[in-house]
């Protein structure tokens, strides 16, 4: 029995996460759980998992929680606390695989652990990935750790490469990565209404059902830049090999094209459980809970070139790759501090892309060999975001 390590067990991704690991009670036993700050659901995984260790990020709430297992009778279970402990329960030896579902920035540290620990990675926060660029890849070769991507578009890539195939090595015979997207919520608005739309008009995905940040990218199309970044990174391509490819439907969940003029989709219905039993069975498959998919229902597949004008933040990542060294991590966090503001209600839709475009050009790309490095670029993009709303 494989041990698994959830960072983010809380959140979307983590809850799908432990939905397939317990449908196959034989295959993975849950050694750590990690949240920030829903205590009731962590309570509700801990009966049900029974895990060894739970980290909690502020020491008020560990304590509260300590208290409320030992209510349940779950004394057994240890309770540690702050970002330092993240890495620990990702690096214990007892653990094999890591769902890297910590939403931004903040997976960064434990998700570099783990690699570095040589674990199986199964990645979800492609904030972390963004960021580190390089360094984390290279990271993943030198300690020989396996990295499965868990971004239903990555995953779906990564299922469609030749046999054999593992993350950070160029396909030669590849030669584009159509990357679909769903387009959002507000594929259909004309430039003059997204300035007027509210946080939960964002986060009411069409397709998917997802944490706040995400959703809030998905319709501001930051996500799409973030993936094709995510994709040059975990397939080794130029971003010129990457073509997003809006496809409403999110029934087609990428493909790759090879230079034979084969195309090879994947497909299902959108339901993370489906990449997510992908990368927890790997390289075998287990059932994910999800339903059937349909043909019937869905009747028909529409493709549509993305609009660079409406959702500026899609040529922006592709700036930002071709620029590469701190220019990605400027442009997550820029946009992490804008998303936040938004969903805080202190600033327009329509800012979003303002500000991740100020901070690119505030702050000048430059080569990146640390990590420090890299968190010195968010600190410092951070801190030109907030000054950027502070004068708005
Ligand atoms: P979410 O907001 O639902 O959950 C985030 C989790 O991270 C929660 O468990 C939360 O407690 C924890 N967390 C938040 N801030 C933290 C901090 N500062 N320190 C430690 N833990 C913290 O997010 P989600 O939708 O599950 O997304 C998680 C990641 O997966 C994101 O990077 C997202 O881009 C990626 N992803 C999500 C989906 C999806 O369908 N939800 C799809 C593809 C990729
Ligand atoms: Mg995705």
């Amino acid at each position: 029995m494989k041990g698994i390590c959830v960072l983010g067990s809380t959140g979307s991704i983590g809850v799908s996460t432990l939905d397939v690991v317990g449908r196959h009670p034989g295959a993975y036993r849950v050694v750590a759980l990690t949240a920030n700050n829903n205590l009731d659901r962590l309570l509700e995984q801990c009966r049900a998992h029974r895990p060894s260790y739970t980290v909690l990020l502020d020491e008020t709430k560990a304590a509260e929680f300590r208290h409320r297992l030992i209510a349940e009778g779950l004394s057994g279970i240890q309770v540690l606390c702050g970002a330092k402990a993240l890495e620990e329960v990702a690096t214990l030896p007892e653990v094999d695989s890591v769902m890297a579902a910590i939403v931004g920035a903040a997976g960064l540290l434990p998700t570099l652990a783990a690699a570095r620990a040589g674990k199986s990675v199964l990645l979800a926060n492609k904030e972390a990935l963004v960021m580190s660029g390089p360094l984390f890849m290279q990271a993943v070769v030198e300690f020989g750790a396996e990295l499965l991507p868990i971004d239903s578009e990555h995953n779906a890539i990564f299922q469609c490469m030749p046999a054999g195939y593992h993350a950070g090595r160029n396909p030669p015979q590849v030669r584009r990565i159509l990357l679909t997207a769903s387009g959002g919520p507000f594929l259909n608005k004309g430039v003059d209404e997204l300035h007027e739309v509210t946080p939960d008009e964002a986060c009411a995905h069409p397709n998917w059902v997802m944490g706040r940040k995400i959703s809030v990218d998905s319709a501001t199309m930051m996500n799409k830049g973030l993936e094709v970044i995510e994709a040059c990174l975990l397939f080794n391509v130029a971003p010129e090999q990457v073509q997003v490819v809006v496809h409403p439907q999110s029934v087609i969940h990428s493909m790759v094209d090879y230079v034979d003029g084969t195309v090879l989709a994947q497909m299902g219905n959108p339901d993370m459980r489906i990449p997510i039993a992908h990368a927890l069975a790997w390289p075998d498959r287990f059932d994910s809970g999800a339903e059937p998919l349909d043909l019937f229902a869905v009747e028909q597949l529409n493709f549509r070139s993305p609009d660079f004008e409406r959702f500026p933040n899609l040529g922006l990542a592709y700036e930002a790759v071709r620029a590469g060294g701190i220019t990605p991590a400027v442009l997550n966090a820029g946009n992490e501090v804008a998303v936040a503001a938004f969903l805080a209600g202190k600033i327009p839709f329509t800012a979003i892309p303002a500000i991740n475009e100020y901070c690119m050009e505030a702050i000048p790309s430059r080569p990146v060999d640390s990590i420090e490095g890299v968190l010195a670029a968010d600190t410092e993009a951070r801190a030109a975001a907030e000054a950027y709303i502070a004068r708005m």
